[in-house]
C-alpha cells in the first residue's frame, strides 16, 4: 500500500459521525479511513493532532463576475474561489444568468468561459431563467443532461429578472419531470416596487430605505405561492437566502405537511440586523443585499430553524461590490446601490462559531449545513460532501479553537470592507485540499487559477 497523503491523527467529522481516523489520498480520492495506516508509504504526511477533519464546505449560492446596476461584483472566479478556499469552501455553485431573448445556452457558455481558466476550486451552475418562451422550456432537459441540475426564478425584480406565475409553474412541471430542483428568490416584487416608488417620491433616499421598503410579509407572502405552486406542478422547491421568521413558518408549515420543501440562510441574516444601518454617512450601503436585513429578533428563529431541520443549507449570496465607487453609485437613491455583500470566506467560521461552539447545535449538524445536505440537494454527492472512500479530497483541517477577528484588512475578498468587521469566530481552517492537493496552508495560497473544475451534477431523479 502506498499513497499520496496521508492526514493523521484528527477527527473526522462527518455529518452522521465523528471518529478518530488517519484519511490516505491517492491522486484526488479518499481511499483509505483507518487507525494507524502505514506511514512510511506515504509521500505526504499532514498532522490533524487536535483537529477536525471536516469535508470541503459546498457553497451553493454565490454571484462572481456577475453584471448587476451597471457595475460588476468585484470578486472574479479567480479572487472569489481564493477567498473561498481561505474559508474551508471547495465546491461553489454560482448562476449562469439567461436574459431576455438568449437561450439557455447562451448562459452556460458564457458563465463557463468566465470560471474556466479561473477558477482555483471546483464549481458548479445553477442556470437563472428569466424569460420563458416554449423554446427555452424544452432547453432545460437538455441543461439538466449537461449536468446543470437546477434552475433559479425570481419572483422579485420585475422588469429584470422576474417571471409571471405561469412561467414559474411551467419550469417547475418541467423540474418535476427531470428530477431538477428550482431555486426560489422569493419577495413579491411587484409590490415592493410600488413601496420603493413610493419612498422615493417622498424623498427616502438613504440606505435604509433599501430595508424598509421590502416588508417581510412581502417574503413570506411569496415564499408561500412558491410553494404552492410546486406543490401544483408536483415538483420539489429551495428557498433562497430566507431571512425572517415569517418566511420561515411557511416553510416549516409546508415540510410538516410532508412536502419536499428546502431552504436556506446565509450569514448575514443570522449575525446582522437593521441596526447595521445606523452606521454614519452612507455606510448603510455596505447592508444592501436582497432580502433585506431585518430586526433583530429573527437572528434567534433562523439559528433555532437551522437546529431543527426548518433550515437545511447555510449559503452565503457572495455577491460583492466594493463601498468606493460601486456602492456609492447609489450615493443619492437607494435603488442605485448594487445589491449584494461580500461573505464567501467566512461562512464556516461563522456558522462554526455560532452554531458549535455557542452550543447551538452539533458539529456534524455543522457539516450537514454546510456540505452534506447541499451536496445531497444538488447532485453532488458522494463525490463531495462528505469523507468517505471513493469521495473527492476535499478535505479541511480545521482548529476548533482557534480565534479570529474578521476584518477587511486581513480577508482575501477582493473587496473594500467586510459585512462582519470586528467579529470574533471561534474555529478556523488550518489546512484546505482540493482534489489532493493542498491549496491552503498556514495562511498561504498554494493553489492555482484554472485548477479547479466544472462538476456535473446528478438529478433527484
Ligand atoms: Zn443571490
Amino acid at each position: 500500500m502506498s499513497f499520496d497523503t496521508i492526514i493523521t491523527d484528527g477527527i473526522v467529522i462527518t455529518a452522521a459521525d465523528s471518529f478518530e481516523a488517519d484519511v490516505a489520498i491517492e491522486a484526488d480520492r479518499v481511499v483509505a479511513l483507518g487507525r494507524n495506516l502505514p506511514r512510511d508509504s506515504a509521500k505526504n504526511i499532514i498532522d490533524a493532532k487536535g483537529k477536525l477533519i471536516l469535508p470541503g464546505g459546498i457553497d451553493v449560492h454565490t454571484h462572481l463576475d456577475m453584471p448587476f446596476g451597471g457595475t460588476t461584483s468585484a470578486d472574479d472566479f479567480e479572487t472569489g474561489t481564493r477567498a473561498a478556499a481561505f474559508g474551508g469552501t471547495t465546491t461553489l455553485i454560482d448562476f449562469a444568468i439567461q436574459y431576455k431573448g438568449q437561450t439557455l445556452r447562451t448562459a452556460f457558455d458564457t458563465w463557463m468561459k468566465k470560471a474556466e481558466s479561473k477558477a482555483c476550486t471546483d464549481y458548479s451552475f445553477h442556470c437563472i431563467i428569466t424569460d420563458l418562451p416554449d423554446a427555452q422550456l424544452d432547453e432545460m432537459p437538455q441543461l439538466v443532461r449537461e449536468g446543470v441540475t437546477s434552475f433559479k426564478l425570481f419572483m422579485a425584480y420585475p422588469g429584470v429578472f422576474m417571471l409571471d406565475d405561469a412561467s414559474i409553474f411551467k419550469a417547475l412541471r418541467s423540474s418535476a419531470k427531470t428530477g431538477a430542483l428550482v431555486c426560489m428568490h422569493a419577495e413579491n416584487g411587484g409590490a415592493i416596487d410600488v413601496i420603493v416608488k413610493q419612498a422615493l417620491a417622498e424623498g427616502r433616499t438613504a440606505p435604509k430605505y433599501h430595508a424598509l421598503t421590502r416588508p417581510t410579509t412581502a417574503e413570506a407572502e411569496a415564499t408561500a405561492r412558491a410553494i404552492a405552486l410546486a406543490e401544483m406542478a408536483g415538483a420539489p422547491i429551495y428557498i433562497v437566502h430566507l431571512s425572517c421568521n415569517d418566511a420561515l413558518e411557511k416553510v416549516r408549515e409546508a415540510r410538516d405537511r410532508g412536502l419536499p420543501v428546502f431552504a436556506e440562510t446565509c450569514p448575514q441574516y443570522l449575525y446582522l440586523s437593521i441596526d447595521n444601518f445606523d452606521a454614519p454617512g452612507f455606510e448603510g450601503a455596505k447592508y444592501v443585499f436582497t432580502p433585506p436585513l431585518r430586526e433583530k429578533w429573527h437572528q434567534e428563529k433562523l439559528w433555532n430553524g437551522l437546529k431543527n431541520d426548518h433550515l437545511q443549507v447555510v449559503s452565503t449570496d457572495h455577491c460583492p461590490f466594493c463601498f468606493k465607487d460601486q456602492k456609492e453609485l447609489g450615493k443619492d437613491d437607494f435603488t442605485k446601490i448594487p445589491n449584494g455583500g461580500p461573505g464567501i470566506e467566512h461562512r464556516m467560521s461563522l456558522i462554526y462559531s455560532g452554531g458549535v461552539a455557542k452550543k447551538r447545535f452539533t458539529v456534524n449538524r455543522f457539516v450537514e449545513l454546510t456540505a452534506a445536505t447541499p451536496a445531497k440537494l444538488f447532485g453532488l454527492y458522494p463525490r463531495k460532501g462528505t469523507i468517505a472512500v471513493g469521495s473527492d479530497a476535499d478535505i479541511v483541517i480545521f482548529d476548533p479553537i482557534r480565534e479570529h477577528t474578521i476584518s477587511a484588512k486581513t480577508h482575501h475578498m477582493r473587496v473594500d470592507y467586510s459585512m462582519f468587521e470586528g467579529i470574533r469566530v471561534t474555529g478556523m481552517p488550518e489546512v484546505v485540499l482540493s482534489r489532493g492537493r493542498v491549496i491552503v496552508e498556514k495562511n498561504e495560497f498554494l493553489g492555482r487559477a484554472g485548477q479547479g473544475e466544472f462538476i456535473k451534477r446528478s438529478t433527484q431523479a
